[in-house]
């Protein structure tokens, strides 16, 4: 192990012996008593040393015996340490490809917060590469979102949609003006191709595909052009994803409201059937009016603002990453939703219904997914005041505290 303390976060003196690490209180943490000598020998965990050296380093500093062990498991419990070899083969054979490293290395930082254990950085952006995503749907939102994927790292991005680009489909960082009058789903494969930081790998072994779904999928992402599709996600397009237990996220513009969500787990998170199921409870009117809205002849061009477009296909792409990564982000059992020209977040939460086949309400586990820890056993990391305070009661008492 080459220890290095997680260069992600800022580092600043609280006071004489308190030091701060990272700046915001999403991340931030805070350590003490420090005296100076440990401070400085901070420096010297920057990763190009082994800890035999630095427990030389230490001697030559006149450390008391076994405060560098001590420190670097203290450090290391605390998820502050990272290690500069670690992560595995996987991660060994990404920094190998140091130009391919060198494009994702804020997203090697970033992740740093989100992990715990030294060396999980890096092997969780090595793991992207081997991850299969597929997005149904290439215009504004879909196609950039699969390019924001692919350049985030995740090895194999595919994208589905039918017809020919139209000069509105092109957006920045998704169907280019070139391509107007191009197939869009081969459009949108060449947008993701020149998105992604590495060339694509043939895979080696054929898909398997047991049943109708896409069970060879990590994720499907949804995200229709069609602005009916966006707000009533119909329930019948999603079976065969159902049936394959593939994780599915819905996202898109209708009118003026970006939405992102839900992320389905199915059978464990509420789907598009419990989404129906409950505003069919809330207003009897309601499949009236899809089924108006689904029949009604389409105007040409519908309303979907570019930025707005963006802005969902940003964080559509950010809580795919993060279920990727093993995270079950707050999408899961809510839809996230935006409307022009206020601008205001805010989740509507999808309970599971009692009515849909889907079975999620049976479980009834929706609220205890993230303390479940099977599947997902770094999700406690994802909410840093928890994960201090839980740090905390295995420090030493008095010798470490957390601050957020
Ligand atoms: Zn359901």
């Amino acid at each position: 192990m080459h220890p290095m303390v997680k260069p992600a976060l800022r580092r600043g003196w609280r006071d004489l012996n308190t030091v701060q690490f990272g700046m915001t209180p999403a991340h931030a943490m805070t350590l003490g008593p420090m005296d100076l000598a440990t401070g400085s020998f901070l420096d010297l965990l920057n990763g190009t040393r082994g800890l035999e050296l630095l427990r030389e380093e230490g001697r030559r500093m006149d450390l008391p015996d076994g405060h560098v062990d001590g420190l670097v498991r203290g450090l290391a419990r605390a998820g502050l340490l990272d290690d500069a070899r670690g992560g595995g083969p996987a991660a060994d054979a990404l920094r190998k490809k140091k130009e391919v490293l060198d494009r994702l290395r804020p997203d090697l930082a970033s992740l740093s917060l989100t992990t715990s254990a030294p060396g999980d950085a890096i092997g969780q952006l090595a793991a992207r590469r081997s991850q299969r995503v597929q997005v149904r749907g290439a215009g504004r939102v879909g196609a950039v979102l699969a390019s924001l994927l692919a350049g985030a790292g995740v090895a194999e991005v595919d994208v589905l949609d039918g017809g020919r680009v139209e000069p509105w489909d092109v957006a920045p960082g998704g169907l280019p003006a070139e391509s107007v009058g191009d197939r869009r789903d081969e459009s949108a494969r060449r947008a993701v191709r020149r998105a992604a930081p590495d060339r694509p790998r043939r895979r080696a072994t054929a898909q398997t595909s047991p049943g109708a779904g896409d069970p060879g999928f990590s994720l499907v992402i949804i995200a229709p052009r069609d602005d009916v599709a966006v707000h009533a996600p119909d329930p019948a397009a999603a079976e065969p994803l159902m049936a394959s237990g593939t994780p599915h996220l819905y996202a898109g513009v209708v009118e003026g409201t970006g939405v992102v969500g839900p992320l389905v787990l199915p059978g464990e998170t509420s789907c598009a059937g419990c989404l129906q199921e409950g505003r069919t409870d809330r207003d009897p009117a309601w499949p009236r009016l899809v089924a108006q809205w689904r029949s009604g002849r389409q105007r040409q061009v519908r309303p979907c603002d570019l930025t707005l477009a963006t802005t969902v296909a940003g964080l559509a792409a950010a809580h795919a990453l993060a279920f990727l990564d093993g995270k079950v982000p707050s999408s899961a059992g809510s839809r996230w939703e935006v409307s022009v020209p206020g601008l205001r977040w805010h989740a509507r939460s999808i309970r599971a219904h009692p009515e849909c086949p889907c079975a999620a309400a049976e479980r009834g586990k929706g609220e205890h997914l993230s303390e479940d820890g099977e599947s997902h056993e770094t999700m406690a990391v994802q909410r840093p005041s928890e994960q201090c305070r839980e740090a905390e009661a295995e420090r030493p008492a008095g010798t470490w505290r957390a601050h957020v």
